[in-house]
Formats: C-alpha cells, structure tokens, sequence
C-alpha cells in the first residue's frame, strides 16, 4: 500500500491530523490496542477538551509560537468542529469545555471523522529514517513507508496508557534540539523540613501558590507523598527548582484575625483544626493569644501567608498528566508545524515543547497543532 502520511501515534494529536486529511491515504500507527487511551482517561472520564479562555499566557513555550499555532485553530474553531460533527460539548467549572457524558464520545468523533485512514494497532514504533525523499517506519509489525510523517506521539507521561518517549528519539535521530522533558501537572514531593504537611494527608484547602511572577490560586491537597491538588500541578508547570510561596489563607488579613485579645491565635485562625495545630507544630508556636506572641512568634505566624519552601521534586512521569519540554519550537514552523530541518517531517501535540496549564489547554494545543500540521502537510509537495 501507498500511503502519503504516517501518523505517528493514535492520541489526540494524531487522530486530529488524521480526520483533518480527508480524501489522503493516511497509516497511523499505535502501539495501543486501540486510540485515543489518554483521551479516554481524561478529566475524570469526561475529557476536559479545551477552556473557555484560552490565550498563550496558559501555556509554557515561545509565545509567538503558541499564539501563532493557536491563532490558526482556537477553541471556537475547536467547539465548532465538534459541533458540526454531533458532539455537544458541556461549559463546567465556570470555563472548561468537557465532553456531556463520557470522554469516549470524543474518541467516536474523531475516529468517524477518520474513516479513510488506515489504522495499525499494538504496532510499537522503533525509528525512523529517511532515504532520499522517503520517510522509513521501523515497527514491531514490519516497515512502512511515506514521503511524510506526522510525528505525534506525545511525551513520557503515563507509560501505562502507551508514553514511551519515541517522538524524542526521532526528533533528536533527525538532529532536533530537545528542551529536556520533565514530568509537569504531577505533585511534589518535600523535604525533611515540611515533615510536618506529611501528616495532614487527605485535607485539601483552597490557597495561593506563587511560582517565579505568576501566581496560582486553587486547591491544595496534602498527600502521604507530598503535596498535590489542582493548585500545586499548575504550581509544577512553572516550578524547575528553588522555592514556591504557598498562602494559606488567600483573601484574609491576618491582622485582622486577631480581634480578641483573650482568645488563643490558634482558635482565631479560619483553617482546619488539624492543620492549624500542624502549623503550630512545626513552626514552634505557642498556644496563646496573638498579643502574647513577641515578635519572632508573630514573624513565624505569618508565614500562614507567604511559607516558602523547596520542593525536593515531583511524584514523577508515572504521575504526572504532562511532559513539560520536548521538540525545540525554534526548529519548527508554526504555520505548518513541519521541521526547520527535515523536509516532510512534521511535530504535532505533546512531543513539541508546548505545555498547557489544567483546564483543557493541553487537550486544545494537541488539537491545534494537529490542524496546522495537517493543513502543513496538505500544502507541502507531493500529497
Ligand atoms: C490522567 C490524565 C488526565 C488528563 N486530563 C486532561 C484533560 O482533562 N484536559 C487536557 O487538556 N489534558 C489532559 N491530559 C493531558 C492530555 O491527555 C495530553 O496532553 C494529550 O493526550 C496529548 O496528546 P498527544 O496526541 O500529543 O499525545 P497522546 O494522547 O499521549 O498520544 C500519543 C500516542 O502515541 C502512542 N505511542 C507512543 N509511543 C509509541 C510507540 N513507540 N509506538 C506506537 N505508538 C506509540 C501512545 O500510545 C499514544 O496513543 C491528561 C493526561 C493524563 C495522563
């Protein structure tokens, strides 16, 4: 069989590309079963699709490149695309777009949007290579060939639903640059100075995480592992190393807490009990009203609004929901998402160094990209 491209990889990204090529003789090969695993899993079994705000300030990646990419197919054309095809999505959590009943709605769409593709299941990528104007796909099922390939086999994230970081292998076999990938959207875990957090696992509490110039506000969820929660994964997108500033108690003075001046500082303060005497704990605080405190006392006590510590690292790929990092955008035309270096070589999704926050924006730029790169590798010669 002849084909004109190989998708590599059945995630959203390559499924996308794929129904964006009708009319095209298009293989995609998946090491899965079947597509769309990670789509299947996602937001809760709903697939959080794209977000009502979308803008390139959401994603970590060269800005232009973001609002080039994005700018060429947003989440309205997203919306209006699944639109068309029967899938009405659903606006939850004031700004996320989700899927009405189940995440496998997604995946039907977009497979019956691919009907004149070919699939190829449990089909493990092993390289790539190029001969003269022809691509060559060494798989576990044999080679397969086309004069281009769509390489959309996302990041490291989750080996268990099919990451196995082959994108990187092939962008770098083709002399691609890679920012280093790292496990993002995932926990952190702690040092022995914020033992005291361990002890709280299960309680969750609204905060304010600042992270470098930006600042997050969500849920805080302490873990046996660490600490973790919509506010900490957005936290782990902008974090690399160093510290983060959590406030525990976003949107209240704490000098004004303290009106009773009988009263203990501990029974003032509007958190739960049981992490408010953790607080004390660790921080060395008496159990006295707040006036009663000298200055050290009162000094440590707000850090409920500014406590800055180093996370030791993070929960790890396994855990994490995305791989910051990846192709080198540099390397890439955001018009039509093919290599500055290869001809007939084009990124899509995950593997290219282009991460969105929590809230559907990695979803929309695995989208996005897949578009661009399908409308890429249409205009490009010879398909
Ligand atoms: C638990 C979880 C929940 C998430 N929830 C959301 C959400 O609600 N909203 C959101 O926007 N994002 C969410 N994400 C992130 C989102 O799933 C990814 O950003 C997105 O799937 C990336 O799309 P992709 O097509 O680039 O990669 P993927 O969807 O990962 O697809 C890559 C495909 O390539 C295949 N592949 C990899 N290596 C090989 C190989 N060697 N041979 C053959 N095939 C291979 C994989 O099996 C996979 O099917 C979530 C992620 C996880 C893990």
């Amino acid at each position: 069989m002849v084909y004109d491209l190989v998708v590599l990889g059945a995630g959203a990204a390559g499924l996308m590309a794929s129904a964006s090529l009708p009319g095209k003789k298009v293989l995609v090969l998946e090491r899965n079963p079947r597509p769309g695993a990670k789509i299947a899993i996602s937001g809760g079994g709903r697939c959080n699709l794209t977000n009502q705000n979308l803008s390139p300030d959401d994603y970590l990646g060269e800005r232009a490149f973001v609002e080039a990419v994005l700018r060429r197919f947003d989440n309205d054309a997203l919306l209006a695309w699944l639109r068309r095809r029967g899938l009405e999505p659903v606006l939850r959590k004031e700004n996320q777009w989700f899927c009405p009943e189940s995440a496998k709605e997604l995946v039907d769409v977009l497979l019956g949007a691919c009907a004149h593709a070919e699939f190829a299941y449990d089909t493990e990528i092993l390289g790539v290579r190029k001969e003269g104007d022809r691509f060559f796909i060494e798989t576990s099922r044999g080679e397969f060939s086309a004069p281009k390939v769509l390489v959309a086999t996302g990041g490291l994230s989750y080996a268990s639903v099919g990451a196995t970081g082959i994108g990187f292998a092939i962008a770098e076999d083709f002399g691609h640059a890679l920012v280093p990938p790292r496990p993002a959207l995932v926990g952190l875990t702690l040092q022995p100075a914020e033992a005291w957090m361990k002890a709280l696992a299960g309680l969750s509490l609204p905060v304010a995480i600042r992270v470098g110039r930006r600042e997050i506000e969500g849920d805080l969820l302490f873990a046996h592992k660490g600490v973790s929660g919509p506010a900490v994964l957005d936290a782990s997108l902008w974090w690399n190393r160093g510290k983060l500033t959590v406030d525990f108690l976003p949107g209240v003075r704490l000098a004004r807490l303290f009106k009773n001046p009988k009263k203990s500082a501990m029974s003032q303060i509007p958190l739960p009990r049981r992490f408010v005497r953790a607080f004390f704990e660790a921080l060395k605080l008496p159990n006295v009203p707040y006036h009663a405190m000298d200055e050290v006392q009162k000094q440590r006590l707000s850090l409920l609004k500014s406590y800055a510590f180093a996370p030791a690292g993070t929960f790890g790929y396994a855990r994490a929901e995305v791989t910051k990092g990846g192709v080198n955008t540099a390397e890439i035309d955001p018009a039509t998402m093919q290599s500055r270096l290869v001809k007939g070589l084009f990124f899509a999704g995950e593997v290219v160094d282009v991460t969105g926050g929590l809230g559907g924006y990695n979803f929309q730029w695995a989208f996005s990209s897949a578009v661009v790169a399908a409308k890429g590798c249409e205009g490009a010669a010879a398909l």
